[in-house]
């Protein structure tokens, strides 16, 4: 075997009764290799999460916590162990055993095959509700359609990237990176593993369907400009029919009577551009706000602790 090191990145946000857990199954894995390291990154938890983090940091030197001062975001928490993973592979994966780690030497395995992503592919089972299950596969669909980058279906943040890859990443400076789009954009070699998640071992999901919606948003404002592209279209559309009915006014009040008629083609007609102007406006507002957060360049996240020592700490 060569003597790699293996690092695994985890964001924990309130998962109090899942690292102990999840720890002891990752160091009955990784324990066969060369060396290995797992990074929990609290973002923000307000439970024990971080307490029991650091109880088993003093028992296994091999297991790290950074603690930003509040929640910043699981992608973002990602940013933080891609940036500080010292390993020759980085893992990521949930810190609620959705992910399971027997899965970890079949990645390590492709990876030494010479693959440089793996990722992995949900199977379709009970772990998460229909509901959940459907909008993310319309979330997919939609992505896929209007964007350049193809990102699979059911495709979760469980994955080993090469320090290649890691360090392409790392150099991207982009505001709430998405990486289910970022990191097959890349471009380096990939292969897929499928697996059935398991139900969440405690706890819930931090998931609400606010925070879908608004990572889905983001996930397509960041990588596709085709909504912009559509509210011209749609603009074009709507200036057409409005000349259209301009048009038949004028020609009604010159050549007919009946001038007075016609108050319900004139409310159709506000009703209508106006909704189209307002959805035409929420779509620049997005792309808008997009380029307003990244250009004050605030940092990703601010740790208030950690435990692997680096000198700058907001990233
Ligand atoms: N998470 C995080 N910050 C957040 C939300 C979630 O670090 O703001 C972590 C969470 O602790 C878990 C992973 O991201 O380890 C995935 O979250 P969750 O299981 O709630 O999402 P779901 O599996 O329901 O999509
Ligand atoms: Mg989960």
């Amino acid at each position: 075997m060569k003597k790699i090191k293996v690092s695994v990145i985890i964001p924990i946000y309130n998962e109090e009764n899942n690292v102990d857990l999840l720890t002891e199954k990752l160091v009955q894995i990784l324990s066969n290799y060369f060396s290995y390291e797992i990074i929990f990154i609290d973002d923000g938890s307000n439970d024990n999460t971080l307490e029991n983090v650091k109880k088993i940091n003093k028992i296994n030197k091999n297991v790290h916590y950074i603690s930003f001062t509040r929640n910043f975001g699981h992608q973002n928490a990602l940013k933080a162990g891609l940036d500080r993973a010292t390993g020759e592979c980085v893992i990521s994966m949930d810190g609620d055993l959705q992910h399971p780690p027997e899965l970890i030497p079949d990645m390590i395995e492709k990876w030494q095959e010479g693959f440089e992503i793996i990722y992995t592919i949900r199977k379709d089972n009970k772990s998460a509700s229909f509901y959940k299950y459907k909008t993310a596969s319309l979330f997919y669909k939609f992505i896929n359609m209007i964007s350049d980058v193809r990102i699979l279906q059911g495709s979760a943040d469980f994955r080993l990237l090469d320090r290649s890859v890691v360090e392409e990443i790392k150099n991207m400076d982009e505001h709430s990176p998405f990486y289910r789009g970022l990191i097959p954009w890349t471009g380096f070699r990939q292969f897929g593993i499928k697996y059935s998640p398991n139900h969440r071992h405690t706890g819930e999901s931090k998931y609400s369907m606010k925070r879908m919606f608004l990572f889905a948003m983001g996930g397509i404002t960041s990588f596709s400009v085709i909504p912009l592209r559509l509210a011209t279209f749609l603009g074009f559309g709507m200036a057409f029919f409005g000349f259209v009915i301009g048009l038949k006014a004028v020609i009604e009040y010159l050549f007919t009577e009946r001038t007075v008629p016609g108050w319900t083609s004139t409310i159709m007609a506000i009703v209508l551009v106006g909704g189209v102007q307002l959805i035409i406006l929420g779509i620049i507002g997005e792309y808008l706000g997009r380029m307003f957060i990244e250009s004050k360049k605030r940092p990703h996240y601010i740790i208030r602790e950690n435990s692997l020592h680096k000198q700058s700490d907001s990233e």
